[in-house]
């Protein structure tokens, strides 16, 4: 049995939940049409290291389609869905995932995905993995550096992985390309923004029930995660403030109506904390122990580093009590109670099922785009360095997940095509705006 996952016999409710997902996912199912006959990824050895859920799980099977010889684990301890990774099993695709993993497993999964065997048995390294947090990068870096004489290159994910991504970069330690596949405008302006403004509110509603309309809420880090956890937060009626760093961001809250408030006031004001900064102890112990009894807290960033959660949960003088799966209370003293969300970890994929397909399609047909440019490519992409897309890709990738926008878009005329110097086929903006 060359996989790891926690019920094999739930894989027929997974392959149904993928179904579903699969009705909004047209970028896939296109990619599908236009590749899966020439099968361009043959032969090729992918390392998978992203979060199972049943939009992953349609895009596992896609790259399998495509022809890829895959292996997969995930970048999440705690919330990969059971049955989604059971029907990636059931399809012969090697995978390493569960809904709950400890650290020694966790890292046995990536062990297992990141080594191939040649046809004498012998390990042999991915030629491109796919990151979502710099997670597979870092324990390739440090315990297989070798895998990187024939790792051809990585596509991350997300913002905290590309920022982990330059730092080894700026280390001079980076030893793979990287497509930054988070700033494709398609990936970063839609999953981020369009799928947290959804996705908050399943992961906190379903881990309490709780009444957001007229709730004083604060979001710290107003950037695009933030935006949207900050749209659908207004919309429900609640009154949203926002702590950010960067006086530009600041200001683009503001000019949106939100009230910019300082960590100190932010802390006194709030009911609900909702933290998307990829940034360490963004709430710390100086702000929780400020907050007012009652205060909901949860994470939409990384990891479970943004909300100091050491301190809140392993502090001896505080009592904890688990009241549900995802909902702890933690009384710090008889009249201060705060409530944390799926253990400071990611809510909308511990408490939910993450972002909805649509924009999920949208981020993954980047990766195919990203794998077939690098195979295509190969003297473009160069070790130590990281790359954005071509513009050309990324509204292909629109394209592909928006059916039929070709037919609704406006085609320049030659006089306008002239007068822009912007050719009737794109890419339509200069490398550098800035959507
Ligand atoms: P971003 O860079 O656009 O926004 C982060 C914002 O936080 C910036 O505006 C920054 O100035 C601000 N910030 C940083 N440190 C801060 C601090 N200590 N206090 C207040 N503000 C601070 O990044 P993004 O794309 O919005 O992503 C944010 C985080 O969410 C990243 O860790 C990313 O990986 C993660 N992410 C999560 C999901 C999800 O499904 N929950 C999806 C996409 C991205």
């Amino acid at each position: 049995m060359d996989y790891y996952v926690k019920d094999i016999s739930l894989a027929e409710k997974g392959k149904k939940a993928v179904e579903i997902s699969l009705m909004d996912m047209p970028g896939l199912e296109e990619l599908a049409r236009l590749y899966e006959d020439k099968k361009p990824l043959n032969g090729i050895k992918i390392t998978g290291c992203v979060i199972v859920t049943y939009e992953t799980a349609a895009f596992i099977l896609l790259l399998k389609k495509l022809g890829a010889d895959l292996r997969w684990c995930s970048d999440n301890k705690y919330a990969s869905l059971d049955d989604a990774c059971a029907f990636v099993a059931s399809k012969g695709i090697p995978i390493f995932a569960t809904s709950e993993l400890t650290d020694e497993k966790y890292e046995w999964c990536f062990e297992q995905a990141a080594k191939f065997k040649d046809k004498n048995g012998n390990t042999v390294w991915p030629d491109i993995t796919i990151d979502d947090g710099c997670d597979i990068t870092r324990f390739l870096h440090e315990k297989y550096p070798e895998a990187y004489e024939t790792i051809l290159g990585t596509c991350e994910q997300t913002t905290c992985g590309v920022n982990a991504h330059y730092n080894l970069k700026g280390e001079k330690r980076l030893n793979t390309a990287v497509i930054n596949v988070n700033e494709s405008v398609t990936k970063s302006k839609f999953d981020n923004i369009y799928g947290s403004r959804e996705s908050l509110i399943e992961g906190l509603q379903s881990s309490i029930n709780l009444q957001i309309g007229g709730k004083k809420t604060v979001i710290y880090g107003y950037g695009e995660v933030g935006k949207g956890c900050a749209k659908v937060l207004r919309g429900l009626g609640a009154n949203v403030h926002i702590v950010e760093i960067d006086p530009i961001i600041a200001m683009q809250a503001y000019m949106e109506g939100f009230s910019v408030v300082n960590r100190n006031e932010a802390a006194e004001i709030g009911e609900i904390f909702v933290t998307a900064t990829g940034c360490v102890k963004t709430v710390a112990r100086e702000d929780l122990q400020k907050m007012n009894d009652g205060a909901v807290l949860m994470n939409m960033g990384h990891g479970n580093m943004e909300i100091d959660t050491d301190y809140l949960l392993r502090s001896r003088e505080h009592i904890v009590e688990k009241i549900s799966d995802n909902l702890q209370k933690i009384t710090l003293s008889p009249d201060k109670r705060l409530y944390l969300l799926a253990e400071g970890y990611l809510v909308n994929l511990v408490g939910g099922d993450g972002h909805p397909p649509r924009v999920m399609s949208i981020t993954y047909t980047n990766h195919i785009l990203a794998i077939l440019d690098l195979l295509g490519n190969k003297g473009k992409y160069k070790k130590g360095e990281i790359y954005r897309l071509p513009r050309e890709l990324d509204e292909k990738a629109a394209r592909l997940n928006f059916p039929g926008i070709s037919g609704k878009l406006t085609i320049l005329t030659d006089e306008q095509e002239k007068y822009l110097g912007v050719k009737k086929t794109g890419p339509y903006k200069r490398e550098d705006y800035r959507y």
